[in-house]
């Protein structure tokens, strides 16, 4: 049985064709420059790498051209079963996956209000999806659900209660869909079952998100109401003071579109090191570059404060996970992290395996370690094409 599953953002489509049964990928890739000039078309089908220069009006032809490609290949001779959706923010009211029908994408656009970048662009990918294939059930994975199971106490700000029910002010979180997938590779990892452990999951990529996961189950996660909150990413600033953005507005003058400008394109990595909001470049250049060196130092912290704070949560941690670009490629920010987190929890990062290339799930801390660091590659796709299956 094979599903496709999509991620439609402003200006990209990504797609990936699961065949169920082995769950193995068999094509991957994403258009980009949807209604810009230049655009690209990149996949791998079957192992083989290729690209194609095509300018893209909508959605609508980029995925006219994906399935022209794919039709040629993998799905010649079986056709695609049913199609799973991320759809970024599912609000208070969706905690599982959906089978989408009109009342819900119209749902799904409402939340625009939430996610104003993704909402939207989510939603035209599901429509051109589902005039596509009109036959077959179409399923939204959202990125909060996961987060439901958070208690009150976790996802309430400080904030007039009455404002916050009226508005949905409250922590909703994002990256569920990977941090779910990365706690059951954990436990499998580890040889326990999912419902004894105590898991911490960094995902560290150009988004990043902490999630204190503890017998299966989210109870608390570092990004909130927006995927701005927490940890300094590639672009966003992450927590700040909240009297930051009243200075800024009294003393700069600068107004939403400027704000907005600066606490998600223009801060984080890129904004602190002034060097690339890509880590790998950072990293490069941390042995010359003071900047470069406090930025890392920065995550890292970021990262060691969060471990600190759920493991006090959930009064215990059994395991760290690292996952994502950054997570599963940075054995210089593993270290620095793991190296300060030998008293308190006891932990020895063994190099030799921390250290090597590799995409494997693997643990990284000794044998002796009182709690166990591992890196496990994150698998969204796969956890879609999962969900969405059941609904065939
Ligand atoms: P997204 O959130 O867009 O899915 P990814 O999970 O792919 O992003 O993470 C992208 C980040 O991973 C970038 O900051 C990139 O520099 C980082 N990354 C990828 N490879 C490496 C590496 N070898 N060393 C350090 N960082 C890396």
């Amino acid at each position: 049985m094979i599903i496709l599953t999509l991620n439609a953002g402003s200006s990209s489509l990504k797609f990936n064709v699961i065949n169920i049964a082995t769950e193995e990928s068999l094509a991957d890739g994403m258009a980009e420059r949807i209604g810009l000039s230049e655009g690209i078309l990149r996949w791998t089908i079957q192992g083989e790498k290729g690209r194609l220069d095509l300018d893209m009006k909508d959605h609508r032809q980029a995925l006219t051209a994906i399935l022209e490609k794919l039709n040629e290949t993998v799905l010649k001779n079986e056709g695609v079963m049913a199609v799973g959706h991320r759809a970024t923010h599912g609000g208070p009211n969706f905690g599982d996956p959906v089978r989408i029908d009109e009342k819900i994408l119209r749902e799904i656009e409402e939340l625009a209000f939430y996610a104003p970048l993704h909402n939207p662009a989510n939603a035209m990918g599901i429509r051109t999806a589902m005039e596509l294939y009109p036959d077959v059930p179409h399923v939204a994975v959202f990125d909060t659900a996961f987060h439901h199971t958070m208690p009150d106490y976790a996802y309430t700000y400080g904030l007039p209660y009455e404002l916050s029910q009226r508005l949905g002010l409250r922590r909703y979180g994002f990256h569920g869909t990977s941090h779910r997938y990365v706690a059951e590779r954990t436990a499998h990892l580890l040889g326990k079952p999912l419902e004894s452990l105590k898991i911490i999951t960094c995902h560290l990529g150009n988004g990043s998100s902490i999630t204190a996961v503890d017998g299966g189950k989210s109870v608390d996660t570092s990004m909130g109401l927006t995927p701005l909150e927490g940890l300094i990413m590639g672009t966003r600033s992450g927590s700040l003071d909240p009297g930051i953005i009243l200075t800024l507005m009294e003393k700069e003058s600068m107004g939403y579109k400027e704000l907005n400008a600066l606490l998600n394109k223009q801060s984080g990595l890129l904004g602190l090191s002034g060097v690339s909001s890509d880590c790998r470049e950072v990293e490069e250049v941390v042995d010359t570059n003071d900047r470069a060196r406090l930025t890392m130092e920065v995550l890292g912290y970021g990262v060691l404060k969060y471990i600190g704070a759920y493991a006090a949560a959930m009064d215990g941690v059994d395991v760290v996970t690292f996952t994502a670009g950054i997570g599963e490629n940075s054995p210089t920010l593993r270290s620095w992290i793991g190296n300060r987190m030998k008293g308190l929890f006891g932990v020895t990062v063994d190099e030799s395996v921390n250290q090597p290339r590799s995409k494997k799930e693997r643990i990284i801390s000794t044998p002796g370690s009182r709690v166990t660091l591992a890196v496990v590659p994150t698998n969204e796709e796969l956890m879609m094409a999962r969900y969405t299956a059941k609904f065939v």
